[in-house]
């Protein structure tokens, strides 16, 4: 299959650029499947009280490939705008996700036996939390991140370069610490506009024996639980493994391993590396059989967008409902998952009094992505006790709702997806 002509790029225009051809393969046959309407980036949390002023929203439409099976964002964005220095995220803050890469660091060490001067590279390292386990492991290590999280790696003791990767960025880690033993790509592999060039500079930093580990929400339980709130402008393709597998294979890498995790609400753990290197796992080919392919996902998706469409009205529903009974309503967390459920489903301040975060949350004190819900100090649940709550990281809310009433809250909590309920 070619390669696309032509990459939407938006780095650099401080603006947005609609993506025209299939973002793995260049077909430009690309159908619509879901369209959320205009958002603001996710990260666009001005401050509590500010006069509101004139703000960048973009348009928010799912694409499928009838020809490589990929969904993909409709839009590029400048990542200037969706990822400013201030990016309020780092992934130490949560357990699930920190268990996740020590149970990584686990599985691989044992699987590859990997060996002391073994050289582990991160791509999109954040704040380290995936690579320390490998340093602890006693490997050599080097965490690759553009942004100023990158200066937090650093200061807790684990070597971070802060740069955007691509091919020179990879030319130059192997020309100062040689060949990577293992490349790890964990929720970045869906952000980089131009894939290919990561894929490049993956090939050109791995050992002729190495192996490449990425971890990527994974389309399939987007679908099965109505994901539709991970749809933002940060994730611009949303990968089966049919997908990745094809992306990989373009650049002489074969997927030999393959295993879905609870990250995100559903993620996909894939282990590739060069032809004939590893013996193919069973994993593969049972994960692939799972997929709907062609027809069968168009279908697939068009089912999605119904019931997307019918959650967002129900939803309403409910909270209309409780309004009607004079019912005080908040919000629990404001991921970035959070900011295109409310603005997709139109939820305002009118709705919504506030969001709660826990305590040393840097999204405290700011509003909600296009509205002016503010978010507060948790503490502020339990001191007030409205009558519910609309747990919006309802993806744990199992983890959640029982930590909420220990706490001390009263009232009724909500899980918005995959279909509205109280708890
Ligand atoms: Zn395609």
């Amino acid at each position: 299959m070619p390669f696309p002509t032509k990459v939407a790029r938006a780095a650099g225009t401080g603006a947005s650029v609609p993506v025209e051809q299939c973002q793995i393969c260049g077909s430009e046959k690309l159908d619509t499947v879901l369209s959320l309407g205009y958002m603001p980036p996710v990260n666009q949390m001005v401050p509590i009280g500010q006069v509101p002023r004139q703000q960048p929203w973009f348009p928010t439409n799912l694409l499928h490939c009838r020809v490589c099976d990929l969904v993909q964002l409709g839009l590029a964005v400048d990542p200037v705008i969706i990822f400013p220095p201030e990016y309020p995220y780092t992934s130490g803050t949560t357990k699930l996700l920190r268990d996740n890469f020590a149970e990584l660091y686990a599985e691989s060490s044992q699987m590859l036996g990997l060996k002391a001067d073994d050289l582990i590279v991160d791509i999109g390292s954040n704040d380290g939390t995936l690579i320390s386990n490998f340093q602890k492991g006693g490997h050599r290590i080097l965490g690759i991140e553009p942004t100023d999280v990158s200066k937090i790696a650093n200061e807790r003791g684990i070597p971070t370069i802060q740069r955007y990767f691509g091919l020179d960025t990879a030319k130059e880690v192997k020309a100062k610490h040689g060949p990577a033993t293992v490349i790890t790509a964990a929720n970045c592999f869906a952000h980089i506009e131009d894939v290919h060039a990561i894929v490049e500079g993956i090939v050109e930093m791995l050992a002729p024996n190495g192996t490449f580990i990425s971890e990527s929400h994974y389309l399939i339980p987007l679908l099965d639980t109505l994901q539709y709130d991970t749809v933002y402008h940060e994730h611009l393709r949303y990968y089966s493994l049919a997908s990745l597998k094809h992306l990989l294979e373009m650049h002489g890498l074969e997927v030999f391993h393959a295993r879905p995790i609870p990250s995100h609400g559903g993620s996909i753990r894939v282990y590739a590396a060069r032809k004939g290197v590893h013996k193919v796992q069973d994993s593969v080919a049972k994960m692939l059989a799972a997929e709907p392919r062609g027809d069968a996902m168009a279908k697939r998706l068009a089912d999605f967008r119904r019931d997307v469409v019918l959650s967002k009205l129900r939803l309403m529903a409910m909270l209309r409902d409780l309004k009607e009974k004079g019912a005080r309503i908040a919000g629990i967390s404001a991921p970035s998952r959070a900011s295109t459920m409310v603005n997709y489903v139109g939820l305002d301040e009118g709705i919504i009094d506030y969001v709660v975060e826990i305590a040393g949350s840097l999204k405290i004190g700011k509003c909600m992505p296009g509205t002016a819900i503010p978010v507060v100090d948790e503490a502020k649940l339990f001191e007030d006790q409205p009558d519910c709550a609309v747990i919006f990281s309802w993806h744990i809310a199992d983890e959640l709702a029982p930590k909420l009433k220990a706490k001390g809250f009263k009232g009724q909590l909500i899980t918005p997806l995959p279909v509205p309920r109280v708890l």
